[in-house]
């Protein structure tokens, strides 16, 4: 990594710039071929699934972003894919992304989801669902998706909606949309269903070395059919928050974890969220490495750190035991976003989004079922304590 490259990029730019004030009719700068170290560049696209496109194997997550330039750097660097969004920090993300690529976005590949909780399944209207739709193709500044994602799913018995089948199908007639996808913290559960349904073109899926293993089969299985899928969560939990101390001069703890993921080759690329410049540059620099055995210490060392820590969302081993039906895996997720990757507002939006009924609310004067069920031995019922103090604003 070369740190110095980013700074001849910032002092290029004139005082003020990087407020964010670029005029909506001008191209945003780019560095170009000026850049001055050619090292850091993305180095392998793939094929993603039966698509027909090829994606940079480090892509872009634009879940939590602060300067919008920072999208224009990635594509500088050869980032071709980005994903967005409408719930990522209230539609601003897509808005950010239209606003930093609409010039060229014949040359980038874009996905946006849309959230349709099961539990409103009875209120989905195919009318609204294009509205809404239609307003992520303005915001992104565009007249199609890419790849367009129903967001988080964990069973794809969703999917047999009238409303959302009809509403996918019209955009897709229309043009406005080129191919379906999911995202998911479920992989077990959707990735198993989506080898029989056609809906997922692309799968959006968590993996990473601590939840990666266990579903190694079924993403070769998938890719097998055709289905484009897509990393994310790759750095299982720590991100910016509390990587610090696993990072040193010698050894990045999130280019390891990248190189772990990119090893497997039924993986077609991996998104992480790059919030800023130097995010950019230590990723992108991993595009097209192998893994290395320096890169199973510092992950062991991250492992070690975590075991009883990280809630491998995926697994699921706990619902179960609960009979309250508290969504605990869901809950600690948000916990996740809310200390490690620092998206205080976020976290309190999706928890209060979270149904009563979800909520830990009972927990105090419950034996902890569930972390008798947990395999990892996590403090789950004081994590859900924790997490009721914090997420409720
Ligand atoms: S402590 Fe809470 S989450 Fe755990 S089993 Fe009891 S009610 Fe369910
Ligand atoms: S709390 Fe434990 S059992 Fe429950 S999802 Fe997390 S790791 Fe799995």
């Amino acid at each position: 990594m070369a740190p110095l490259s980013r700074r001849h990029f910032l002092s290029a730019l004139p005082l003020g710039f990087l407020s964010w004030r670029w005029s909506r009719s001008s191209p945003l700068p780019t560095r170009g071929t000026d850049t001055k170290n050619e090292q850091i560049k993305i180095k392998k696209y793939n094929p993603l699934g039966n698509t027909g496109l090829k994606v940079s194997d480090v892509s872009f997550g634009a879940i939590s972003l602060f300067d919008p330039n920072v999208i224009r750097y990635a594509y500088d660097l050869g980032v071709n894919y980005f994903d967005t969004a409408e719930s990522y920090l209230r539609t601003q993300s897509e808005k950010f992304l239209g606003e930093a690529l609409h010039d060229v976005r014949s040359k980038v590949i874009i996905t946006t989801k849309h959230g349709f909780p099961s539990r409103l399944a009875k209120q989905f209207r195919r009318e609204r669902i294009i509205q809404r739709i239609e307003a992520s193709l303005k915001r992104l500044r565009t007249d199609y998706i890419d790849i367009a994602m129903i967001h988080n799913i964990s069973d794809l018995s969703l999917l047999e909606n009238e409303e959302i089948q009809a509403a996918y199908t019209r955009l897709k007639e229309q043009g406005k949309i080129r191919f379906t996808g999911i995202s998911t913290h479920n992989p077990k559960v959707t990735l198993k269903q989506a080898l029989t349904n056609d809906f997922p073109q692309v799968v959006l899926v968590i993996y990473n070395h601590l939840e990666g293993p266990e579903i190694e089969d079924l993403i070769q299985q998938v890719r097998k059919k055709g289905i484009g899928v897509i990393a994310m969560k790759v750095f299982a939990g720590g991100k910016q928050g509390n990587l610090k101390t696993l990072v040193n001069a010698r050894q990045s703890y999130p280019q390891a974890a990248i190189r772990w993921v990119l090893r497997n080759p039924h993986i077609d690329c991996c998104i992480v969220t790059m919030s800023s410049y130097s995010h950019v540059e230590e990723y992108v620099a991993v595009s097209g490495q192998p893994l290395r055995p320096e890169d199973l210490e510092i992950i062991t060392a991250y492992q070690q750190a975590v075991f009883r820590e990280y809630c491998r969302v995926s697994c699921s081993a706990c619902l179960a035991a609960c009979p309250q039906g508290v969504a605990i895996n869901d809950i600690l997720r948000m916990v996740m976003y809310f200390e490690d990757y620092r998206m205080e507002r976020e976290a309190l939006r999706y928890y209060a989004e979270l149904g009563d009924e979800k909520k830990p609310t009972i927990c105090s004067s419950c034996p902890g079922y569930c972390e008798k069920a947990c395999p990892y031995q996590l403090a789950v019922k004081d994590k859900l304590l924790h997490a009721q103090r914090i997420l409720q604003g």
